[in-house]
């Protein structure tokens, strides 16, 4: 998850963005996913429905926090994504820049936020 993670000196005392992995609630800063699901058991002209983005180191984290996700967005009905967060990061920063409204190529779909049925960070996942 994106989070502001509050720093104490020097030189200020100040809340710096990054990356937080889901799994162990350590900074990613090196290799990691972001993972997100896409519901695909949507009737005709329902909106499509995805999850909010979580991300974690690859590895031990990426299993255990796609373990949960399973259990929060069961398979059949849900389709887990992934995406490298370098990758991420760059399409973030071009469209921070760039509004959807001006890109002529494509149309932008409405999406309905799923957000899980438990708290992530209440539990450990598994
Ligand atoms: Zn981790």
């Amino acid at each position: 998850m994106i989070e502001y993670v509050p720093r104490s000196g020097p030189p200020e005392a100040m809340h710096c963005p990054t990356v937080v992995c889901d799994a162990c609630r350590q900074q990613v800063n090196g290799p990691g996913n972001l993972v997100w699901a896409r519901r695909t058991n949507r009737q005709d002209g329902e909106p499509m429905q995805q999850t909010p983005l979580f991300a974690a180191h690859k590895g031990a984290c990426d299993r255990a926090l796609d373990a949960w996700l399973k259990r929060q967005y069961p398979e059949g009905e849900w389709l887990l994504l992934w995406e490298e967060l370098a990758g991420f990061l760059q399409q973030l920063s071009h469209n921070a820049e760039h509004a959807f409204v001006d890109d002529r190529r494509g149309e932008y779909h409405k999406t309905i936020l799923k957000m899980p049925g438990a708290d992530l960070h209440n539990e450990t996942p598994t």
